[in-house]
């Protein structure tokens, strides 16, 4: 039984980073533009969105793009094309904000994070460690707490692997961040879709079990990797990765979707 209906791929822009943000210690002398997805599924009881992408004005306002990417040390700003903007797109499919009451967040980067300030109605679903690190003295220079930092935000924690509702599972793949989570759905005719979120960005990591490169605890993101892998293997699931570039041109993308 599931009450998933369809997912859809948004497609919300790049980001340019040196591979070995992506695959510990291998490729050092090469820079990715790496798609930064999110994915919005339908469901009989509503919307539920996965990752909200970047936060554009952090991009588009030269002050705040300098204080925000250039001096934390980013190759470049993230690249959000016209056809990559979060609210257009879902007005193409008949969506609003206010549609989506539940938002689902991978971990708290800032490519994950930028466009919760359109979902303070929604609940946010996050795992403990993650909001609890989220909210510490973090230092890193990859988590925007103006994101996130609202003080009418409906948090709801969650600990571990759970279920928003049948067909939604919530996996808690710690490693690259504390609290990282990914989630796997099942559709009504498609079968299961593993969606990674940052896990591994990349089907190398996946492939060849490499961890990423930001890891809070490497043994744990190793074991996440193949968690992932397995449950795809038992359960025949197509693995949908966030930030593969190559992979991402292979994906149905919004208007189309999965069902
Ligand atoms: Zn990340």
């Amino acid at each position: 039984m599931t009450l998933a209906r369809k997912i859809t791929v948004l497609l919300l822009g790049y980001e340019v980073i040196p591979k070995t943000v992506s695959t510990r210690n291998r490729g050092s002398r090469f820079v990715m533009a790496e798609p930064i997805c999110a994915y919005l599924i339908e469901t009989a009881r509503g919307f539920v969105l996965f990752d909200t992408g970047v936060n554009v004005d952090n991009i588009r306002d030269p002050v705040r793009c300098e204080d925000y990417f250039m001096s934390r040390g980013w190759l470049a700003p993230p690249i959000v094309l016209p056809e990559h903007d979060f609210l257009t797109q879902l007005a193409s499919i008949g969506v609003s904000p206010s549609d989506i009451n539940d938002v689902v967040l991978s971990h708290v980067h800032c490519d994950h994070t930028g466009n919760l300030k359109h979902f303070r109605h929604a609940r946010i679903w996050i795992q403990r460690l993650e909001h609890e690190f989220a909210f510490s003295d973090h230092g890193s220079p990859a988590v925007f707490n103006d994101d996130f930092d609202f003080p009418d935000m409906r948090w709801q924690i969650v600990d571990g692997d759970w279920e928003l509702m049948p067909g939604i599972e919530g996996i808690f793949t710690r490693g690259h961040m504390p609290g990282h989570q990914s989630l796997v759905v099942t559709l009504p005719k498609e079968g299961v879709k593993v969606l990674t979120a940052d896990a591994g960005d990349l089907w190398e990591n996946f492939e060849e079990e490499i961890i990423p490169g930001e890891s809070c605890d490497d043994e744990a993101a190793l074991v996440s990797i193949r968690r992932l892998k397995a449950i795809a293997r038992e359960r025949s699931a197509e693995m949908i990765l966030l930030h593969d570039p190559v992979r991402v041109q292979t994906l149905r993308l919004a208007p189309e979707f999965y069902s």
